[in-house]
């Protein structure tokens, strides 16, 4: 294939390992390889690739033969806010600060890119500085990786639900200004994680509609402000008096409406049993819900629950 940039090779079968090494098939036999998890079952597929800065992976998948925990909603439930200021605000009232990894390894890259604009096209130290480039992207890919992987381990850890709110991150990259810290922070990467990680665990993730007005509403008593500029942090509802974080009363909604869903939910699927016909033909038991579902609210406080997709 192309000699530049990634690149990768599935096999399909053939492919073991042998102490510290990679046995794959053909002439390149033998390979050393640091192992970072020790796995059960049986291998499906080896996938050998090579990043832009040179280095190989080979990401293995293995049939354990363990099935998928039924969901379940029984228990912790929390609800998550992201922004740029705090990449992540639950409804317990944590904050998460935005890591801002790209911005941290900036400096470096635009040396490295100035570098690179030096060098002779077509010369082996033009080579070289390529590769010095890639390494700080990659560098910054897996630093985000990384807390993305803690944080969302973390929260499935300790929740049973997970509400998080359906973003339009493609949207909202196109505004230009925003576009650069918003592919930064991954809140994308960041709920697909929330979203196995909680299912390979038997948990719920659900996702509640962006257009349900979630900093605006008093989560006490569903009042909701007209207007609510980005510079307010913390504000008093004129309603029932209570003074609001602006970030965690967001969260605390998201929470509540993703329980309000999981509850109509359920009481759908009580009173129609397991009928087949109920979810789009899927036969559902009661007590195990689905994992994403889509609200879209009518006035304050009193949503209605759009289609049900049953994951
Ligand atoms: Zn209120």
């Amino acid at each position: 294939k192309s000699k530049h940039g990634r690149q990768s090779l599935s096999y399909p079968a053939n492919v073991k390992f042998e102490g510290d090494y990679i046995k794959l098939p053909g002439k390149i036999g033998l390979v050393y390889c640091h192992r970072h998890r020790e796995f059960e079952g049986t291998i499906k597929t080896v996938t050998v690739s090579q990043n832009s800065d040179g280095q190989y992976y080979a990401s293995v998948l293995v049939d354990d033969g363990k099935e998928t925990p039924s969901q379940s909603t029984e228990g912790k439930a929390v609800g998550i806010d992201v922004g740029l200021t705090h990449f992540a605000i639950t409804s317990d009232g944590s904050k998460y600060d935005n890591p801002r990894h790209f911005a941290k390894h900036h400096r470096n890259l635009k040396r490295q890119q100035q570098k690179l604009s030096r060098k002779q096209k077509g010369s082996q130290n033009r080579t070289k500085a390529q590769q010095k480039v890639a390494k700080v992207y990659s560098k910054t890919v897996r630093c985000r990786e990384d807390f993305l992987h803690k944080l969302s381990r973390q929260i499935v850890n300790e929740n049973q639900v997970i509400a998080v709110e359906n973003l339009n991150v493609k949207g909202m990259v196109q505004n230009r200004k925003l576009a650069k810290a918003i592919s930064d922070v991954g809140w994308g990467m960041f709920t697909t994680m929330l979203k196995y990680k909680a299912e390979w665990e038997g948990k719920t993730y659900i996702e509640v509609d962006r257009f349900f007005a979630s900093s605006k509403t008093c989560h006490v008593c569903l009042n909701r402000v007209d207007s609510l500029s980005l510079d307010i942090r913390q504000w008093q509802c004129q309603h029932c008096g209570t003074c609001h974080d602006r970030d965690v009363n967001a969260a605390q909604n998201i929470r509540n409406e993703a329980l309000r869903i999981l509850r109509l939910c359920s009481v759908q699927v009580l009173s129609l049993g397991t009928s087949d016909t109920a979810w789009g033909g899927s036969v559902r038991q009661p007590g195990k819900t689905s994992v994403l579902l889509d609200a879209v609210p009518v006035e304050s406080g009193s949503p209605i629950l759009a289609k049900g997709r049953v994951g």
